[in-house]
Formats: structure tokens, sequence, C-alpha cells
């Protein structure tokens, strides 16, 4: 798989467009406040300033997020009827569900399902923030049991409605257990967790859904994947204002646990890590990784993506817990 597969350039540029103009209009007004580490509480060190977005790094776990943070009314505003917001949720899925449904949902259902296999039967699986719910069609193909949505966009949940799911047009946080089933479920959330305005907060809430045993599958950014420590500041999945915490497999174990969670397995399954760095060459000033782009053999290249993924080095993190204890 390469990276333009499931972010076609001139869509995914126009995109970024849109979002360079939304991050003037929303948030250069916006007040901030300095927030602490989301993982461990520490103060973090300033990192860098991107499209007005400073980041830090925490000098204890190295979760990297954005510091100060503007209000979250802001964000509100932003995500409920920005032009980019829009584009994303119509052009951007539209133009991509296809590829994307091949190479990352058919993929992630089949190594969902494959997790799920090691586990305790669920009756229901539930996808916060389900978005076009192509992952609910996928997971429901290889996982026979009865998906239901959390979207609170009205475009999205209109989609996935009209796929046949049932669909709980809310945010997480106004979510009540009335909301679900007695069912034995897990949660999965995919690329949500990077976006969370407060991931502390999120998982209280979500403590508060799931029953004693029940699973949390997510996927996030890694902050000690390869193309994000090498590309840093000109990293595209640092991208502000959608992109505010960079956890690593280190940190959100500590998150966790003080969340009332018991952590069974963080894994990096990423594949663009390589491909990501050799598509922005001008940005790299490591002599080592210039010479390895220009000179390495394609086979080289894919055995170095393998170990990256191995080894918890690849900037796309998959992490499965269960509830541990009732916050
Ligand atoms: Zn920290």
């Amino acid at each position: 798989m390469k990276e333009h597969d499931i972010r076609p350039k001139e869509i995914f540029d126009e995109y970024l467009r849109l979002t360079a103009e939304d991050t003037a209009t929303y948030f250069s007004d916006a007040s901030r406040h300095e927030v602490c580490c989301p993982s461990c509480g520490a103060n973090g060190e300033t990192a860098f300033i991107k499209s007005g977005f400073s980041y830090a790094e925490c000098p204890q776990c190295r979760t990297l997020y954005v510091n100060p943070r503007p209000e979250r009314s802001a964000f509100d505003r932003y995500y409920t009827d920005s032009p980019s917001t829009r584009y994303w949720a119509t052009t951007f899925y539209r133009e991509t569900e296809a590829a994307r449904r091949e190479k990352i949902w058919k993929p992630k259902a089949e190594l969902i399902r494959q997790k799920l296999s090691t586990l305790p039967a669920v009756d229901e699986i539930v996808d916060i923030g389900g978005g076009y719910g192509t992952f609910a069609e996928e997971i429901s193909l290889v996982y026979g049991c009865k998906v239901t949505v959390i979207e609170p966009s009205l475009h999205l949940a209109e989609v996935c409605r009209s796929k046949g799911f049932e669909v709980i047009e809310k945010f997480l946080e106004d979510v009540s257990p009335d909301d679900l089933d007695d069912k034995t479920r897990c949660f999965v959330s995919f690329e949500l967790f990077e976006h969370l305005y407060d991931p502390a907060l999120f998982l209280g809430t979500l403590n508060k859904l799931m029953r004693i045993g029940d699973t949390f599958i997510f996927s996030t950014l890694n902050g000690m994947g390869a193309d994000i420590r090498v590309l840093w500041e000109h990293s595209q999945a640092v991208s502000p204002p959608h992109h505010l915490n960079f956890f690593n497999p280190h940190s959100v174990s500590k998150l966790l646990a003080r969340c009332g969670f018991n952590l069974l397995e963080t894994t990096t399954p990423g594949r663009l890590d390589v491909n990501i760095i050799e598509n922005n060459l001008p940005h790299v000033t490591d002599r080592f990784w210039q010479s390895f782009m220009l000179q390495a053999s394609e086979r080289a290249k894919q055995e170095l993506q393998d170990f990256l993924a191995r080894h918890l080095l690849s900037s796309h993190m998959m992490v499965i817990c269960t509830k541990d204890w009732e916050l």
C-alpha cells in the first residue's frame, strides 16, 4: 500500500488548503490556556509551532500534544460547520471510500475479527465515531454480531442509517447506558483518539458506559512512530486543529491505567512510515534517512517497514484493553 492510495494527492491537498483557511477563521481569536501532559500530568516543553498551534512534548512520557489549548468552544464550532469538515465528510469520504474500504477497512475488520476470536465472545460491537459506516459494514461481514454506530454528525449518521445500522446520533459524552442494549460489548474507535480535546474525560465517559470485562479496541497515532519523529513539524499527521494528542505505547498505557482500564495489547501495525518519509524527502534533514531513501532497494524499505511495525515504532498504533474497575 502507498500513501497516495488512501489520500489521493489532489483531494488531500484541497482538504489541507481548506483546513488552513478554517484554522485562521475559527482559532486565531480563540483564547488559549495551558494544559499538562494528557497522559502523566507533567509540564510539557515547547516542541514547535505549526499553523498557529503550539505543540509541547512531555519530558517524562514523550507524549506530543497541543499546548496551550484553544478553548473547547472553538473546536465545537469548527467541527459543527466549517468548510474543511464538510469537505472531509462529503467529498473526501465519497471519493476515497472504495480505496479505503479495500486498503484500510477490510484488513482492519479482519484484524479485529482475529483479535476478537482470542477474547470472550461479544454480542455487540459499538463503533464510536463510525463515520461513513465502512468499518461497520466490513466487520458485519466477517464477525456476525450486531453493530451499532455512535456518530454525532448529522450527515454521516444518515449515511450509516442508509446502510442499515442502528445509529446513536450523539457525542460519546452525551450517550447514556440506556441508549445501549444489555449485551456483552466491544467498543471500537479508529483514528479518533488523537482528536480528543480531553482524552481522560473521554475514557471516563466510556468507563461509565462499559461493564467490567467489556473490551475497548482503538487505533490512534503513535508519537514515537518513525515518520512522525523524522518529519516532526513537517509531518502531515501533525495537522492542527485535528490532531491534538500523539500518545505512544508507553504513555497510552499510563493513561488507561488511571482511567480504570486493563491493557491487554499494544501493536503498531502501520505500513506507511517509510513511504511517507520517502514522499517528504525535502523535509528530511537527517543524513541517514536521506541516503537510505535515495539508495535503498524496495526490499530493504519493506523490511525496514516490517521492523518498525514489529517493534512499536510505526506511527499507527492499535490498543486493546478491558474495563478493569469502576471509575
Ligand atoms: Zn507525560
